[in-house]
């Protein structure tokens, strides 16, 4: 991975069409994937099918979200405020290389060697593991999926579960390989990995001077934040440090404590279909003689006020990361996480990505298309991000290849005009013989041939129906000729 100013992007990452089937063709990704998102899905829609007032819960987040994003000058200012009322500091990022700075800063002051690490997506987009390594700073994964993946060297390929690429025979094999003091007799059965991984975390959780952590929400009236998760490992690194380091994406910010009931209804059951987290972690700044005694908020912006000032492109910046939307996605139930190319995957990394990198290189332009448009995410996201409006506005904006232009002109000019449009029917219906076998276009020459790479086309009819229609009724639409 290679840090830019505003995102790491995957070294050596094609394009998504590439990448994607690659990723096809592991038919073992595949199964491990469909397994899955199936499990997850279904028992999300259990949990939401509980709540009677599921649809207005979700009309009130996203009139929070949206409240928060027009007044996010005011509700930032106020948070910063209310963290140094209580203790804490708070540093601004504009991109991944100063967030990725001030908290190797930090880290260094505190005199560490080594942080452990609660997962976190904005640590993630920012590269600061690789980041802290490059300063000798060793970075600890302590959530369970995130340590699979460090472990194998790997990168995550989910939001909430980053190794949904790899099933528990793979994960025995690699804890039996590459992790310290793992048992010689250790199996594939879940509890036993789950000991062996708390034994081996419990070590560093009880020698870590320095915690870093990502947070969910951040209250602006009290300068508190809040994470919630599964395992316990976030609330070991949130209170047994000395010194705490928060990595916060600025939209993180919720104007009162009030505004967080809803997503603590709608995260949960949307996220692992459980009625609430077992964890659910709030801090405001320092607490004398109890947990972190030095305590630091980054606020990052990293492409977020470019995303803002899209009109129609900001409502990505609603995203909670429940990551339901990948769990219906049914492109990304077949080409999994990786082959997006970005920490964040799915129908929300199709539309976050290109925005907060800008869609200069091939991976990013290649992301608003990793769409089949079906709306399965717009339909399951809690705080309703139109995400196929999103990639339509995306495509619009994508650079496109000569050919492509060329054929969209082509296609504008024919559509515009009815009797081009009739002369087209008919050059196509005439060449139905030429380019079709059996019904189907198999096989069409360059640039066509991006199409029929990976489907078939009906042939044209032998005749249109404006031919048809004119032939059995007439110009003028009268009754049918027999
Ligand atoms: S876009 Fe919606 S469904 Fe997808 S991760 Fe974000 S909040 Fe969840």
């Amino acid at each position: 991975m290679t840090a830019t100013g505003s995102m790491p992007t995957y070294l050596g990452m094609p394009a998504f069409p590439k990448a994607a089937k690659q990723a096809v063709a592991d038919s073992q990704l595949r199964r491990n994937l469909t397994h899955a998102t199936t499990t997850i899905r279904a028992k999300r829609a259990g949990a939401i099918g509980e709540l009677a007032d599921f649809a207005e819960l979700r009309a009130a987040a996203k009139a929070i979200k949206d409240h928060a994003l027009a007044h996010l000058d005011t509700y930032l200012a106020r948070f910063e405020r209310n963290v140094t009322a209580a203790g804490g500091h708070v540093h601004w990022a504009r991109d991944a290389a100063e967030a990725n700075a001030i908290v190797t800063r930090l880290v260094q002051a505190a005199g560490a060697r080594s942080v452990v690490k609660v997962k976190s997506m904005a640590t993630q987009e920012t590269g600061l593991n690789e980041a802290l390594e490059g300063a000798g700073i060793t970075a600890i994964e302590t959530d369970l999926a995130e340590l699979i993946v460090q472990l194998a060297q790997d990168r995550p390929s989910h939001i909430l579960v980053p190794a949904i690429h790899k099933n528990r025979a793979e994960i025995g094999d690699l804890f039996r390989r590459t992790m310290p003091g793992a048992p010689g007799d250790l199996t594939d059965d879940p509890p036993r990995l789950a000991a062996a991984a708390r034994a081996h975390l419990r070590e560093e959780f009880l020698s870590a001077s320095v915690g870093i952590s990502g947070a969910n929400f951040a209250i602006a009236d009290t300068g508190s934040l809040v994470i919630v998760e599964s395992e316990g490992n976030g609330r070991m690194c949130l209170t047994l440090p000395r010194t705490l380091i928060s990595v916060v994406g600025m939209e993180k910010v919720l104007p009162s404590w009030r505004d967080l009931e809803v997503f603590l209804a709608l995260l949960p059951r949307s996220a692992t279909a459980e009625r609430m987290s077992p964890y659910t972690s709030t801090w405001t700044g320092v607490t004398p003689g109890d947990g972190p005694q030095d305590v630091h908020v980054v606020l990052v912006d990293n492409g977020r006020t470019a995303t803002l000032a899209d009109a129609t492109g900001r409502q990505a910046l609603r995203c909670i990361r429940c990551s339901a939307c990948l769990n219906v996605c049914p492109v990304y139930e077949r080409a999994g996480g990786h082959a997006y190319g970005s920490p964040y995957p799915g129908p929300i990394g199709a539309i976050l990505s290109p925005q907060l990198r800008g869609m200069g290189s091939p991976v990013e332009a290649s992301l608003p298309f990793a769409s089949s448009l079906c709306g399965a995410c717009y339909e399951v996201c809690p705080v309703a991000i139109n995400i196929p409006e999103v990639l339509v506005h995306l495509r619009d904006q994508a650079p496109k290849h000569a050919p492509e232009r060329a054929a969209f002109l082509l296609s504008a000019a024919i559509l515009r005009s009815p009797s081009r449009l009739a002369a087209a029917q008919r050059a196509a219906s005439a060449s139905r013989k030429l380019i079709a076998r059996k019904g189907r276009i198999r096989r069409l020459p360059p640039p066509l041939s991006a199409w029929t790479d990976t489907r078939d086309a009906p042939a044209p009819p032998e005749e249109s129906f404006r031919a048809w229609w004119a032939r059995t009724r007439g110009n003028d639409g009268g009754p049918p000729r027999t």
